[in-house]
């Protein structure tokens, strides 16, 4: 169980007021606040040992890059991975997945070649594809969704060819709050022989992941969903992909050696490191990982897992309400009546509560849909039943405005 009252002390931001109210922040699949001993962990690094990574002798550096290279640690051990240089550190899910369609793209990929991803698709997992598609030729299968909003298992099963070369999907759909089956996704793309690039964006911050069990080939996840600083985030890959591809960006740090001739690549992970990393934030994400650990994934997670069972239960009472799919994350979206989310949302703030409306970063999505956007309140350890309460009030009054 958590102790919500004594976690939501540890996050300055939540004691204001907005428009006059309580902030009631229902924001967190976009990004989560951030607890003191994160904010603390920043200044930290400024005050005490600031000093660029990995390449000097004198003290300053060798105390940041011990600490960074802790972070490294942390990460893997957070996401159950086998090795520390499989834990690459980039500006996010976004960099990550750009990432592996550059470098995994670029070695491994040509004209005619086939990529799989999902109908529920993020577009930070759709356009890298696109790029790559109109650099080199492949061509995008899409895995079609059911009546209830879940990944069709069955059509996915008929999508490979010979031609399949990756199989690229999210773990938790930032929209529909729903889980896919990862697992089983990554095990039947394995019986063809063919690698899966697991989006973790939503799933990191809401469930235990285990890279072995998972046997993923590649996961991305973002820090500031799992209550670290922006611009950081992870690529974990697996060494036998890593080692195999080619570098993504050029520049110090990522090389052994460089002459105008030619130039040799540093070992994993640094290969994939150019340039000078964001070692504060790589240090504050890991400090993040230990203030999730020390609450418990599994208690945020179960604390989560009610109030989105309570809000779901709670909408479904409000007259003209759709709720998209059967949430079992950490966030819901619907729409009431004929209201635009927009307007919904713009109400909702003037109460002090932050939603996000529109098209959540997945238009295809929305086009399947037949909808312009929804309303969507995700939920993170810190949010309580009462704040639950407070939104359904606000629609209630929102409805009564509309009427
Ligand atoms: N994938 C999913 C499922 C997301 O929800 C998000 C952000 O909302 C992203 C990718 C992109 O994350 P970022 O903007 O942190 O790179």
């Amino acid at each position: 169980m958590l102790n919500t009252d004594e976690i939501r002390k540890e996050f300055p931001i939540l004691g204001q007021k907005v428009h006059g109210k309580p902030l009631v922040y229902l924001d967190n699949a976009a990004t989560t606040q951030k607890p003191q001993c994160v904010i603390d962990a920043i200044s930290e690094v400024y005050c005490t040992i600031n000093a660029n990574v990995h390449r000097g002798v004198h003290h300053l550096s060798q105390v940041a890059t011990e600490a960074m290279e802790q972070a490294r640690t942390k990460v893997k051990e957070f996401i159950g991975a086998a090795n520390r240089h499989e834990i690459i550190f980039t500006r996010g899910t976004t960099e990550s997945i750009n990432l592996v369609a550059s470098s995994f793209g670029g070695t491994f990929l040509k004209s005619g070649d086939e990529v799989i991803i999902s109908s529920v698709e993020h577009h930070s997992n759709i356009v890298p594809w696109q790029l790559l598609r109109d650099r080199i030729g492949i061509s995008l299968r899409i895995i079609p969704l059911t009546a209830d909003c879940r990944l069709d298992i069955e059509a996915y099963k008929g999508l490979f060819s010979e031609r399949t070369k990756l199989v690229s999907v999210a773990h938790v759909s930032n929209v529909l709050g729903i889980t896919n089956p990862v697992k089983e996704i990554i095990d039947i793309a394995h019986s063809h022989g063919v690698p899966v690039l697991v989006d973790g964006a939503q799933s990191t911050p809401h469930i235990k992941v285990n890279m072995q069990e998972l046997d993923a080939d590649f996961f991305a996840f973002s820090g500031h969903k799992v209550y670290a600083p922006t611009g950081i985030g992870v690529l974990y890959g697996k060494e036998k992909w890593l080692d195999a591809m080619q570098p993504y960006h050029g520049g110090g740090e990522m090389i052994k050696s460089v002459h105008f001739e030619k130039t040799t690549f540093n070992e994993l992970p640094y290969k994939f490191e150019a340039g000078t990393p964001d070692y504060t934030g790589i240090i504050a994400l890991g400090k993040a990982l230990e203030w999730v650990e020390s609450k418990g994934i599994e208690n945020i997670a179960a604390h989560e897992h009610e109030l989105t069972r309570y809000a779901v239960e709670q909408l479904r009472g409000i007259e003209g309400m759709r709720i998209f799919g059967e949430p079992d994350g950490a966030a819901v979206s619907f729409l009431v009546g004929d209201i635009h989310p927009a307007d919904l949302g713009t109400i909702l703030d003037h109460l002090g509560i932050a939603v996000r409306t529109g098209h959540h970063c997945a238009q295809p999505l929305m086009e399947l849909l037949g909808i312009p956007g929804t309303v969507r309140a995700s939920f993170a350890a810190y949010n309580t039943k009462e704040e639950v309460d407070t939104l359904i009030k606000g629609i209630e009054r929102a409805v009564k405005m509309f009427a």
